[in-house]
């Protein structure tokens, strides 16, 4: 099966991003009042966990889904839409966070105020392209454009190159210089290359786009300076890697010395080049995608100058469509959002302006949503668990008997040097020379993109910071960094009913603490196993571990073959494997992790319910879903995670799920010893 061998996985604790947006009641403490005491736990253990749930909920209109997720979603993005409202009304101390905060807001959303400068803002950069007159000015105004725009998840840069800081695949000692491929329009590569109808549709489309935005700005002659430009485009993308090496992040460690440029990739004036990106010093770059540096290198020595400062304004408009007058934006989106996106009409201005505000300033909202939503009791709470989740996990690794000694010793050092980041960083980042001036949309967006450009750039060759923050505290997610070595959960998934620091610690480890456990066996599987313990690319497992491994893994496969949600619908074991180990790992570590924190204390019942019960009703919790007969028939088809249901159908392989429900052969989820699987 295809793995994504990169260096960071986004995750949704659940399945798919499901963005559902009709309100819902939350519910704080699932565990009892969800419960279907009709069903019985061994016969259908999310039935019974959930049953009560799935008779009342709504997938809401348009959606093909609805869960859990889904309501954090929509009552995180309330509560951020309601701090970022009041910062921008309460006139807070010039220079604060919430000033920041509530004037970016603003001035964003402030319409005719953008209207009122018209194009004005643009002037002096269109006088900056307009001066280039050579290809070395030509090479030291696209300097002036790289922007540290792209991650390891997002590797299509705006602009034709862009800079990723973070340590090196070898090198994990210092940040260093990542370089990626850009400069397209449209967001893949096919959508340039490909010679079905279809694309060759969306490729007039998109020429019409250009010759409009160009003619909204005066340039003379648009529909023949689009065609060209187009044309430039496309010779680009066939230079830009494919997709398929996109996955596959050993084609991805290519280290250039500084002055192998200009002769693996001739044409550009290089000196220019990273001189005016004030870059000149850095002696190694690691290029992505070498075809795309040498590709649009070569163009910028062989295209016509005014061709380049045609494309030049084209994407400054582009670039900066959301904060320049009503008929720039209303292009941008009639392709961007209508064409490629499907959307029917253009979303009001406010999710745009709270959207571009999380952008530009998004640990600020972050410090003022974890100051009212996630106290520093609340992140102590999530340490400790996270710190019994390790504990739990050094017992499973040492106690493995298919792993070599070898293999065994590299995972533990890699368990051991695993930095888990909760709820929010440790340092926030230090946002007092970004000026936020109330009025000023563009040159906010501006100042923000400088901002982070130097901040940026100024690591480069310092220590790397594994401790470094890659999502927003606000956002529901967590995300996995393999190079570093980390994982961050934040305070938005740390939230109820996955987490809950006043409530049952049993529901807090069955849910969230299986969530975390489960995301750090991925250090560990094959997603992970490519990095070591410093986040260093290279195989550390050895063969004879993985056929091991394989192995195992096979009756979990005939397992989940076993699962039909509908008459001819089968999960696919294999296609789904790697994700039901995680589920697994994380749900025999939670458990582990669970027993430990009672610290030999016994058993508390609440609302009738043992810990053990609530912990494993938590865990089915997890998984609850209302999806469509055609969703479900999708996720079967292309999800690597399995239906919710089977999911939850993971505590079939533990021997404490049976003892707390006394579940006994003849119930339907029943599994001999022998056939229970447990990997980890
Ligand atoms: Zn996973």
């Amino acid at each position: 099966m295809p793995f994504f061998r990169t260096t960071a996985v986004v995750i949704t604790f659940a399945f798919a991003l499901s963005l559902g947006t009709a309100a819902a009641p939350v519910d704080q403490n699932a565990s009892a009042q969800d419960v279907d005491p009709s069903i019985r736990p061994g016969d259908d253990f999310y039935r019974y966990a959930n049953g009560g749930w799935l008779r009342t909920a709504v997938i809401p209109a348009g959606q093909p889904s609805f869960d859990t997720r889904a309501i954090l979603v929509e009552k995180t993005s309330q509560r951020v839409r309601n701090l970022i409202q009041e910062a921008a009304s309460a006139q807070p101390g010039k220079g604060s966070v919430a000033q920041k905060v509530g004037d970016y807001y603003a001035s964003f959303i402030d319409e005719d105020s953008i209207e009122a400068k018209g194009l004005t803002p643009l002037a002096d950069e269109m006088a900056t392209i307009s001066a280039i007159t050579n290809k070395a000015s030509l090479s030291g105004y696209l300097g002036t454009t790289l922007n540290s725009e792209v991650d390891g998840l997002t590797a299509n840069a705006d602009h034709i190159f862009g800079v990723w800081v973070n340590q090196g695949f070898a090198e994990s000692e210092h940040y260093v210089f990542h370089l990626f491929q850009g400069g397209l329009g449209m967001p893949d590569r096919d959508d340039y290359i490909d010679s079905s109808p279809k694309m060759a549709e969306l490729r007039a489309l998109y020429k019409s786009h250009i010759a409009a935005a160009l003619k909204l700005v005066n340039v003379a002659d648009p529909e023949t300076k689009a065609a060209r430009i187009l044309a430039l485009e496309v010779r680009m993308a066939q230079a830009h890697a494919p997709d398929a090496d996109a996955a596959d992040v050993f084609k991805q460690n290519n280290p250039w010395k500084r002055t192998d440029f200009g002769v693996k990739a001739p044409g550009m004036d290089w000196d220019a080049y990273f001189a005016a990106a004030g870059v000149a010093g850095q002696p190694e770059l690691i290029v992505w995608q070498p075809s795309a540096v040498t590709g649009t290198s070569a163009l910028v020595g062989s295209e016509n100058i005014d061709l380049w400062k045609d494309y030049l304004r084209f994407h400054l408009i582009e670039h900066y469509a959301g904060v320049l007058p009503k008929a720039v934006a209303a292009e941008h989106f009639a392709f961007y959002g209508t064409i490629l996106a499907g959307a029917q009409q253009r979303p009001e201005r406010g999710p745009d302006a709270i959207a571009a505000t999380n952008a530009a300033l998004g640990q600020a909202v972050g410090e003022l949503y974890t100051q009212r939503y996630f106290p520093p009791e609340a992140k102590a709470k999530a340490q400790a668990m996270v710190a019994d989740l390790i504990i739990a996990y050094r017992g499973r690794i040492s106690n493995l008997n298919w792993m070599s000694p070898h293999t065994k010793e590299k995972a533990l050092a890699k368990l051991a040097a695993l930095r888990i980041g909760v709820g929010y960083p440790d340092k926030w980042i230090d946002y007092s020379t970004f000026e936020v001036v109330r009025g000023d949309a563009f040159g906010n967006m501006r100042r923000a993109e400088a901002f982070n450009r130097s901040r940026n750039l100024a690591k480069l060759r310092q220590p790397a910071d594994p401790d470094e923050w890659r999502i927003d505290p606000q956002i529901v997610g967590a995300v996995i960094v393999f190079s570093p070595n980390t994982e961050t959960f934040s305070a938005g998934i740390l939230q109820p009913p996955y987490f809950d620091s006043q409530g049952d610690a049993a529901s807090n480890y069955g849910s969230a603490g299986a969530g975390i456990a489960h995301e750090i066996s991925h250090s560990f599987d094959e997603l992970g196993n490519i990095y070591d313990a410093q986040g260093r690319l290279g195989n550390w497992w050895s063969a004879e571990d993985l056929a091991k491994y394989h192995a195992a893994a096979e009756q979990l496969v005939a397992q989940f073959n076993g699962y039909c949600p509908l008459p001819g619908l089968c999960v696919n074991g294999k296609q789904a494997l790697s994700e039901n180990i995680a589920d697994l790992a994380g749900l025999l570590v939670a458990h582990d992790a669970y027993v430990l924190s009672l610290k030999g204390k016994g058993d508390t019942v609440i609302g009738g319910l043992s810990g053990e019960q609530r912990f494993f009703l938590a865990f089915a919790q997890r998984w609850r879903k209302a999806q469509s007969e055609a969703a479900l028939r999708r996720q079967v088809a292309t999800d690597h995670h399995a239906p919710g249901e089977y999911r939850s159908d993971a505590v079939r392989n533990v021997e404490a799920w049976y003892k707390a429900f006394g579940v006994a052969p003849g119930d339907k989820l029943y599994l001999r010893a022998e056939d229970r699987v447990g990997i980890w």
